[in-house]
């Protein structure tokens, strides 16, 4: 069983860190947040009053932090986890930033000797707390083979992508091809819908053939067929419109920095901003259908 140091607490990093708890292992935590200390200690793990006071025994470093300049400052910082871990700790960022940022903080703990992990997930609040989430993982195969266990207290799946940055990359395309289903799905419902061809026999339909995918199956942005799905509760989140838009502006980012064409990546991320920009940011992404079967009247 490792000490873990871990930093950020909030809807992922809280239940992700009480599960590690839970298998055993012994877990200070930093959040600037007062409530997400108290929920750790109430999971049994220590609160700490800094980035240096949770790390600074470590074997293991993990952080689930918002974007990636949050995860630059609290790594890089004075005070931060380089100044402040020990020697021959492993470095594991799970947030989901940018390529560039992870591969050059990276470099940083390697310059300084540590080995570190960009093992971003894919699996929400939900999988966080049920420790099933699937870690996809940039790294050194030997730090990957170092994280491995640890990731599994968390999660169901933990996959090696290959070199530092790859982890990110894995899950920029993950979730670029989710808001480009989900979108996909949210038309084709709003086009069923004017056709006079109801919701429920669509997706009876699609589910068995080629329209199949995940937004459809496990996700449906329509209320009914998925009773499980966020279109049943108002849309209430799950994964919000927010992080979406994020993640889609990543996928760009990356998409111009390298010259690729995502032309449907682009216009998914148009319509996210256009959605966002109405006060939606709060609501599940799947809530971009009420907009797309709005235009479609
Ligand atoms: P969150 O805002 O709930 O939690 C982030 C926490 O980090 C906050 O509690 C904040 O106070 C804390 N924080 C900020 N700066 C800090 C610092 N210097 N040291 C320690 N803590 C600090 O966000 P979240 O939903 O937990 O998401 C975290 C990451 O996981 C993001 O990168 C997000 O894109 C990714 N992610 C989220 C989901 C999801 O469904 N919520 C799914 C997959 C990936």
């Amino acid at each position: 069983m490792a000490r873990i140091g871990f930093l950020g607490l909030g809807n992922m990093g809280g239940p992700m860190a009480a599960n590690l708890l839970k298998a055993g292992h012994a877990v200070r935590g930093f959040d600037p947040v007062a409530a997400a200390g108290e929920r750790l200690a109430a999971a049994g793990g220590a609160p700490a009053g800094s980035i240096a006071e949770a790390v600074r025994e470590a074997e293991v470093v993990i952080s689930m932090l918002p974007e990636g300049r949050h995860v630059r400052a609290a790594y890089l910082e004075p005070g931060g986890v380089l100044e402040s871990a020990p020697a021959g700790a492993l470095l594991i960022d799970c947030s989901t930033i940018d390529v560039a940022t992870a591969r050059a903080v990276a470099e940083a703990a390697s310059a300084k000797g540590f080995a570190m992990l960009d093992a971003p997930v894919s699996g929400g609040v939900g999988g966080a707390t049920a420790g099933t989430l699937t870690f996809m993982v940039g790294g050194d195969p030997a730090a990957f083979e170092r994280g491995r266990p640890i990731l599994g207290a968390m999660g169901k799946a933990v996959i090696h992508a290959g070199p530092s940055g790859n982890g990110q990359a894995a899950k920029i395309c993950n979730n670029m091809m989710l808001g480009i289903q989900m979108i996909s799905v949210c038309e084709a419902m709003a086009l069923a819908e004017k056709l006079g061809l109801a919701h429920e026999t669509l997706f009876e339909i699609a589910s068995k053939s080629s329209g199949q995918c995940w937004s459809l199956t496990s996700y449906c942005p329509v209320p009914g067929p998925v009773p499980a799905s966020p279109a049943n509760r108002g849309y209430t989140p799950g994964f919000t419109v927010a992080m979406m838009r994020k993640d889609l502006k990543l996928a760009q980012e990356a998409a111009q920095a390298v010259g690729a064409r995502t032309p449907l990546g682009a216009g998914a991320y148009q319509l996210y901003n256009l959605f966002a920009s109405q006060a939606t940011e709060g609501l599940d992404f799947s809530a971009i259908m009420t907009m797309i079967g709005a235009k479609a009247n």
